[in-house]
């Protein structure tokens, strides 16, 4: 099983909390948008309540936080590349 930062992060973006940079897969972008933020932990604490997610409510509830928190609004990769 991934990890809860990765099960997190896909959350996010189900949610529309936080994109995926077109080009680096692995990067997230801030979608700066605290309704979608709040679908994500609707949707998260639904998957820990069915057993999808392992780690537990608080801690997931925490990771989708930290995961947002730490993206930024656009790719540093691309932003660097733009020079
Ligand atoms: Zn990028």
């Amino acid at each position: 099983m991934e990890g809860a930062n990765a099960q997190a992060g896909r959350v996010a973006v189900t949610a529309g909390a936080l994109s995926k940079c077109p080009i680096h897969d692995d990067v997230f972008i801030d979608q700066m948008d605290s309704a979608s933020l709040e679908d994500a932990y609707r949707i998260g604490a639904a998957k820990v309540r069915d057993c999808e997610i392992d780690s537990d409510h608080k801690e997931f509830m925490a990771a989708i936080k930290r995961i947002v928190e730490e993206s930024a609004m656009d790719c540093g990769y691309c932003a660097k590349n733009d020079d």
